[in-house]
């Protein structure tokens, strides 16, 4: 199924993001994460592309066509374009489609050291309009609340968001953030431009303080003082830093689903438990939300 369908369905829709195994042998342990994540009934799970965008070992259509063939749930696979060539691009459309997946998340992918690029496309929007002219599949895109980390600032990136609808980007994930007024800022900017793609506000729950680290300096998002609060008072306690990333993040769930937002899609980093606490929080919210369309 396409995933514009499940929009077109749902006041409210929930997703999942897992990532490949990095190796062979940790390939197992994805069947039980899956087989967990299943039972949560997300509307679909999307699965990342590796970075660097390597044909080699690149597992993200076997785990798209495993999610949806063997644990049916609707899958998205994510595609980077920064170093492939649009022979290798097709070569993986071609792929994803004999293995019956509909839903791309188009990427351009980080820009390589050295800022040496080897492939045909420089921005996502490119990507887009070469799936696009294929008609084979649904397209998302990702968006950037507090902008691009190495982009000029929101409002170009906003430019460039509406680039990617008019190249045919149906659906927007949202990059994780920590103060939900970023993301309704995003939101009446975006309307400006008459943006009118679905947008899903992408909500990471943290449960260590290294994962922080490396996700303010990747990304550059702000984390808000509450939110050092509680990772400096639990950064020695793993179980406590856990549950308090948990709450954190049914908070800013709880407030984005009650002010509207067309979906949240929950960043799981392959955490069965953690995407369950979470779900089992929300869920009566999502009912409710779904519930009021249908009647
Ligand atoms: P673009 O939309 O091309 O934008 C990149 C930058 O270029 C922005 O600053 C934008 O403003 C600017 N720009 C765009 N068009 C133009 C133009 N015409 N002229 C000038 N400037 C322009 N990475 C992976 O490697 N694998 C993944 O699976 C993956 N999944 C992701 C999922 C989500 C939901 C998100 C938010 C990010 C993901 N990323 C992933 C990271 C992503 O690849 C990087 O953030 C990358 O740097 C930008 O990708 P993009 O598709 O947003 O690029």
């Amino acid at each position: 199924m396409k995933i514009d369908e499940i929009f077109a369905k749902k006041d409210l829709v929930f997703s999942f993001e897992i990532f490949p195994p990095k190796t062979t042998s940790s390939v197992d342990t994805i069947y039980k994460t899956l087989e967990e994540l299943k039972d949560l009934k997300p509307d679909f799970i999307s699965v990342t592309y590796g970075a660097g965008g390597s044909l080699v070992n690149n597992r993200t259509t076997e785990l798209s066509s495993l999610v949806k063939k063997i644990y049916g749930v609707e899958a998205v696979a994510h595609l980077t374009c920064i170093n492939s060539t649009k022979e290798e691009i097709d070569y993986i459309l071609n792929d994803l489609k004999a293995h019956g997946i509909e839903n791309i998340l188009a990427l351009r992918g980080d820009i390589p050291e050295g800022g040496v690029l080897k492939g045909d496309f420089k921005y996502a929007y490119e990507l887009i309009s070469h799936i696009k002219k294929r008609g084979d599949f649904n397209i998302a895109a990702a968006c950037y609340p507090e902008g691009h980390v190495k982009g000029k600032n929101l409002k170009e990136d906003l430019i460039h968001l509406k680039l990617k609808e008019e190249s045919g980007a149906t659906h927007f994930i949202s990059q994780l953030f920590f103060d939900n007024n970023y993301f309704y800022n995003f939101l009446e900017e975006k309307d400006k431009l008459n943006i009118k793609s679905s947008i899903e506000a992408g909500i990471m729950p943290v449960t260590n303080k290294a994962q922080i680290e490396r996700l303010t300096s990747l990304c550059g998002v702000n984390l808000p003082e509450k939110f050092i609060k509680i990772v400096n008072k639990y950064e020695y306690d793993r179980v406590a830093l856990r549950d308090a990333g948990i709450a954190y993040a049914v908070e800013q769930i709880v407030d984005l689903v009650s002010s509207g937002v067309d979906g949240i899609h929950l960043y799981t980093m392959n955490n069965p438990y953690v995407a369950r606490k979470i779900t089992e929080s929300i869920s009566s919210i999502i009912n409710s939300i779904n519930k009021q369309k249908a009647i």
